[in-house]
């Protein structure tokens, strides 16, 4: 079954950020570059269910997450 990744974050130092899913147990490593900046879209990508909002373009992946938001 697939999922939105839901990382949880296991440690972070200068060279980046290690996160383990909730769900699956895949490791992400985001990677900081020299001046301890991430990727802001990849990121966002593997955190599409953090970041999802009841309503815009992310709205489909929230109801699929929490159901459909009381109005
Ligand atoms: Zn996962």
């Amino acid at each position: 079954m697939t999922h939105y990744h839901q990382y949880q974050r296991i440690s972070e130092n200068k060279d980046g950020i290690v996160e383990i899913c909730k769900i699956c147990n895949k490791r992400l490593v985001t990677r900081k570059d020299k001046d301890g900046r991430i990727d802001n879209q990849v990121y966002a990508r593997e955190h599409i269910a953090d970041i999802a909002q009841p309503t815009g373009p992310t709205a489909h992946i929230f109801v699929k997450l929490y159901g459909k938001p009381k109005v």
